[in-house]
């Protein structure tokens, strides 16, 4: 077994070969215009390959015959335990092709090496062999009706389900979609980020190695065109999105232009990380508030952007902070050493260096706020923390980028005041030692997910995730995410 090392990375990333065409009805194929755009490696603004760009054409190919499929059967009439084989080897096969599927994520998305191997591409596996494993526990409902009657309730597929997914997990998030969607027995368009569509285009191939027939799985590579195309498909049944919040807003107004299709949405978020006097460990939530903002350069939608600090202990805990945002320095991201990779591409530079403008205006800087690494002609950005107050724009917007915002507080009410007065609802997290308040404090935070005495715990797929107010609506991971791929149906039966 060769060292995996950044020269080991590096010679693998010279061998791979890159595909960049759409996957539609069981093939690879071109765009129908041939138009196509460039990939670039945010590692070093290299071009990796050229990118099919779908437009209506083939949209509409891929929506056809996700219909033809879903109306022959082909997928959603196989036995339960068919499509549950089906997906476990299509789960063993991500499984299988990990090291490439890991390296095409950090070629296209600049995450470090490290976690592509051991998050995004496992996670991946791990969330289809979740749903594949449901497919044939979960039934229906037989209703408590009156006696002339045998009542059934079931979950019949929607039909043709499009995902339209970011670039911060590109697989992981995609996953998080089509694997539920189709353990119910839909036909799947998947549109990746422009950013960063490899490893969608490339596990197409892999679901139809593991017998999804031609059909059921499509990938469209396209820019935002794509998205709204699929947005206003009369022929799509269920959007499901997860992007920004502004995007979110505009696919809600497609869909009410188009079929009224199912519309869910997971979106931006600004998440509070308060810490209270009585936190059982400042070194550990130092650690994890450090953690919770630098990880995946903040290119997270639960990032723990807004720290909320009790004043009695703000100074203490803002040095321990700071000594844990040193050790984010940005590296290689093919470099197994390296905890921070590249920012996704110049327009997401210059956005986060933007808001750090603005943050120096309003608030004090306190550690890392430059551009890095530059010689490599990639995107990097050090890790930034600002001493800054709730009105700054730095502390109210999501800037998807290493960038903390660390406010304080006098008194718990102010706090959870503080914590809820935002657009968002995604996150949040509470640091204390006493009980009662851990779970008060629960309660009172207009969150979807709430961390006690930690962050970012959660990569079991049992937990339901998505967001209150404008962070969306529905939740992906865990039985519930089914409910969004399934229409309700009640049968009622006269006996005499
Ligand atoms: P984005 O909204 O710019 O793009 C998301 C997807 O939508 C991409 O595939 C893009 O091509 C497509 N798109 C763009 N314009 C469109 C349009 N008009 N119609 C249809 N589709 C369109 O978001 P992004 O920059 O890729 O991702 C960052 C955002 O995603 C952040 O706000 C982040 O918080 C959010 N996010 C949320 C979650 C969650 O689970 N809640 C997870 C990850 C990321």
């Amino acid at each position: 077994m060769p060292q995996q090392d950044l020269a080991f990375w590096q010679s693998r990333a010279a061998a791979l070969a890159i595909e960049g065409r759409a996957f539609i009805d069981g093939s690879y194929r071109d765009s129908a215009s041939g138009r196509q755009f460039d990939c670039i490696s945010p590692i070093d603004g290299r071009r990796l390959t050229a990118i099919a760009d779908c437009a209506a054409a083939d949209v509409d190919a891929a929506v056809a015959a996700a219909r033809r499929s879903f109306e022959a059967r082909e997928w959603a009439g196989l036995k339960p335990r068919e499509r549950k084989k089906t997906l476990l080897r299509f789960a063993a096969l991500i499984r299988q092709h990990a090291e490439e599927l890991a390296l095409l994520e950090t070629l296209d998305a600049g995450k470090p090496i490290g976690d592509t191997t051991s998050v995004d591409i496992p996670g991946a596996a791990y969330c289809v062999e979740w749903y594949a494993e449901a497919i044939d526990k979960v039934g229906g409902e037989v209703v408590p009706a009156d006696p002339h009657l045998v009542g059934l309730v079931t979950r019949e597929p929607v039909g043709v389900v499009a995902c339209v997914v970011p670039w911060n997990f590109p697989l992981l998030m995609a996953a998080w979609k089509f694997a539920p969607a189709l353990a119910a027995g839909n036909s799947v368009v998947l549109k990746p980020s422009e950013k960063s569509p490899l490893t969608a285009i490339r596990v197409a191939a892999l679901a139809l190695e593991a017998g999804v027939p031609p059909g059921v799985f499509n990938v469209v590579p396209g820019g935002g065109e794509a998205g709204k195309l699929l947005a206003l498909h009369m022929d799509v049944d269920c959007l499901a999105f997860t992007g920004s919040t502004a995007v979110g807003k505009q696919i809600m107004q497609y869909a009410g232009q188009s079929n009224l299709k199912r519309v869910w949405l997971e979106l931006g978020g600004k998440s509070p990380n308060i810490v209270l006097p009585d936190c059982p460990d400042f070194d550990r939530a130092a650690r994890s508030a450090a953690g919770a903002i630098f990880y995946n350069m903040g290119e997270m939608c639960t990032a723990g952007s807004r720290l909320l600090v009790h004043r009695d202990i703000k100074e203490m805990f803002l040095d321990k902070v700071l000594e844990q945002a040193a050790q984010w320095k940005p590296g290689h991201p093919l470099d197994p050493n390296t905890a921070m990779g590249a920012i996704v591409d110049q327009i997401q530079l210059d956005r986060v260096l933007g808001y750090i403008e603005a943050g120096r205006a309003e608030s004090r800087l306190l550690c890392g706020g430059t551009r890095t690494l530059s010689d490599s002609g990639g995107f990097y950005i050090e890790p930034t923390v600002f001493d800054a107050r709730p009105e700054h724009r730095i502390a109210r917007e999501e800037i998807f980028g290493p960038v903390l915002s660390v406010i304080g507080f006098d008194d718990l009410d102010q706090a959870i005041g503080l914590a809820n007065d935002s657009e968002y609802g995604l996150a949040a997290a509470v640091w204390t030692q006493n009980l009662t308040t851990a779970h008060e404090v629960s309660r009172r935070l207009r969150a979807g997910t709430v961390w006690v005495n930690c962050y970012d715990e959660g990569g079991d797929m049992n937990f339901p995730f998505g967001g209150y107010k404008q962070s969306g609506n529905g939740r992906d991971k865990s039985l519930h995410a089914l409910e969004k791929y399934t229409e309700l149906k009640s049968t009622l039966l006269r006996l005499r």
